[in-house]
């Protein structure tokens, strides 16, 4: 068993506690991650079915996703911090924001989504698998 994965917002008032192993590691460059993010793209793990703590009151909106998914997107009413994303959908998935953990070097980024919407000085790691939207289910 890892070490639970812990986080939460700039402030502290926002607390996370997922114990369990990410199922995806993502950079998203679509235009929702870059205007919530003000940077070229956001970072996500997403854990499915994984047991979760989540202390303090996180301020939520819902936004369709360019792919169609309804997202509900977690921050902090205080320090404005984006932390997590939850699903409506699907409430087993639960996307936390790689600068929201308490230790940042855990994340390891294994594929990029929405690409085609990324910038040119938004540089990420070559290696790392493109995909145009979403990868093929
Ligand atoms: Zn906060
Ligand atoms: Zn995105």
């Amino acid at each position: 068993m890892t070490k639970a994965y812990t986080g939460g917002c700039a402030c502290g008032a926002i607390r996370y506690e997922i114990s369990g192993e990410p199922v995806a590691a993502v950079d998203c460059q679509c235009r929702q991650c870059q205007h919530q993010t003000g940077a070229g793209h956001a970072s996500y793990l997403t854990f499915a079915g994984a047991s979760r703590k989540i202390e303090g009151k996180a301020k939520t909106w819902e936004v369709v996703g360019d792919g169609g998914t309804v997202k509900s997107c977690a921050f902090c009413a205080t320090c404005g911090s984006p932390v997590y994303i939850a699903f409506p959908a699907n409430p087993d998935v639960i996307a936390v924001r790689a600068g929201s953990l308490d230790d940042p070097s855990r994340y390891a980024p294994q594929f990029v989504t929405w690409h085609a919407a990324g910038h040119a000085w938004d540089h990420l790691d070559p290696a790392l698998p493109k995909f145009d939207r979403m990868p093929p289910a």
